[in-house]
Order: C-alpha cells, then sequence, then structure tokens
C-alpha cells in the first residue's frame, strides 16, 4: 500500500489533510477516492487511510485505523557528516534514513571542499527516503555547523569520530551498550591533525572503519551501518 508523510499538524480527528509533494505523489498514483494507504506523523504514529475528496491543493482522507510500530531503532544515531562535493551528500542522507539514523547533522571542517547547503533538499530526501523504507518517523537534518559548533554541542557521551589513521578493530573496544551515539565523518580531504586533538579534547574517540581508506560517502554510510549493527537492531 502506498505509504505517505504528512505532519501530525495535518490531523484533525479522524481526518488527514494531504498536501503540497505529498499530494503530487498520489496524483502520480492515479489514487482517487475510495482508495486506502499508509500516513505516518512525525510522531510516530501509522494510519490506514481511506481517500474522500482530492481538491486541487488539498485531499481529504478518512482513518481507518491507527497504530504506534516499532521500525524505528533503539539506538538514537546521530550522523554527522562533513559538507562533500557535488550532490554526494544526497546520497548519504539517503543511505543514513534507510539505515535508521535519527539526525543527520551536516558539518564544514578546514579540508571541506563542498560549500553547498542544501538543507531543504536534504529533508525532502528524508522524507523519501522513510516513506520507501518504512520508516516510521524521518530523521532530523540540521543546518550545517563549523565542526568546533558540532564538537561543542551537548551530545551523549559516546562521542565518536571516523578516522582513517585508525586502521581497523577500534569498534571492538567501544563500550558493548550504548543507546545514544553520535558519529562525526569527514570530507573528501579528510579532517586535519588539529581538528582530530580538538574532538578528542571535546570527549570524542577516534574510531577506524577498516584497514583500507574509504571514499567520504561510503565512510558515512558505513559508519552508520557499524553503529547500527554494534548498537541499535542492524
Ligand atoms: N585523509 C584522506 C582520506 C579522507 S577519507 C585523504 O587525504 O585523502 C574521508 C573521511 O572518511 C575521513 O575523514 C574519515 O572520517 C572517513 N574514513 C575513510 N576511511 C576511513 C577508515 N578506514 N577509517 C575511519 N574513517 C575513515
Amino acid at each position: 500500500m502506498l505509504r505517505l508523510f504528512v505532519s501530525a499538524a495535518a490531523r484533525d480527528g479522524g481526518q488527514v489533510r494531504i498536501a503540497g509533494a505529498e499530494l503530487r505523489h498520489l496524483r502520480t498514483l492515479r489514487l482517487g477516492p475510495g482508495d486506502r494507504l499508509i500516513v505516518f506523523d512525525d510522531g510516530g504514529a501509522e494510519h490506514e487511510v481511506v481517500l474522500e475528496r482530492l481538491g486541487a491543493q488539498v485531499a481529504e482522507a478518512t482513518i481507518v485505523g491507527t497504530r504506534r510500530t516499532t521500525r524505528e531503532s533503539p539506538l538514537d544515531l546521530v550522523l554527522a557528516p562533513a559538507l562533500l562535493k557535488g550532490s554526494k551528500l544526497d546520497l548519504v542522507v539517503e543511505k543514513a534514513t534507510e539505515i535508521g539514523v535519527r539526525r543527520i547533522a551536516p558539518v564544514l571542517s578546514r579540508l571541506t571542499i563542498g560549500r553547498g547547503a542544501h538543507v531543504e533538499r536534504w529533508r525532502r530526501l528524508a522524507v523519501a527516503a522513510s516513506k520507501q523504507s518504512a520508516r516510521t518517523t524521518v530523521p532530523v537534518v540540521d543546518a550545517p555547523v563549523p565542526l568546533a559548533e558540532l564538537l561543542a554541542a551537548p551530545w551523549p557521551s559516546l562521542r565518536l569520530l571516523a578516522w582513517e589513521e585508525e586502521g581497523s578493530g577500534r569498534f571492538d573496544a567501544l563500550p558493548a551498550v550504548a543507546d545514544a551515539v553520535v558519529i562525526v565523518v569527514g570530507p573528501e580531504g579528510g579532517f586535519a591533525a588539529d581538528e582530530v586533538a580538538a574532538a578528542r579534547a571535546a570527549g570524542f574517540t577516534t574510531v577506524g572503519l577498516g584497514g583500507r581508506v574509504l571514499r567520504a560517502e561510503t565512510a558515512a554510510i558505513v559508519a552508520a551501518t557499524l553503529c547500527q549493527h554494534r548498537w541499535g537492531d542492524g
């Protein structure tokens, strides 16, 4: 069944209003009154609805069933990838969403080449990937911040920074249990030595992702996967 995302605010009692990009999605699939679909909201609820009316600006649907599902990982995982060249961060946002990351916090570090902050596009991609992967919440996508600011934020106690000079094996040395993790991954040019030192001073542990140097976008996807595998449901 088609899955659409609506904000919790679009619900009014037993009715749901569908507008904007989600309405366009309905139209491209030629759904009409009487058709059933699933809408999920940012409050973790999933509603089965029947379409009632399709207007030019808004469609209305009646809720016939609601459930709270448990498809989210128990791990509160924040991925903080450096901005990347071109549209490479698009891939990271899409894959991180599929992997179950709860928040994507892009960073600007000294050797970052990519400059474009396409926050609205990333948010749209996160919504699309959440629908596709049957997630019940959409990850938050922050506006990029400088590395120093990111390092100073009040993150959970397990703070990681992927650093290719760590090589392999360091994940095994980390605590066996964690319910919240933030992991920072560098840009194409890597992190400068003083950035790594600043991260350590801010309580971050440097971790390796294997013996090979990964491209930055691969590293971000692998970092999220390894965290989900070790502490989440992956
Ligand atoms: N410093 C290299 C490559 C940077 S790779 C250069 O000068 O070209 C881009 C980012 O991916 C790194 O900053 C790091 O966060 C991550 N990364 C890539 N391979 C990694 C590995 N084997 N272990 C940990 N992190 C890795």
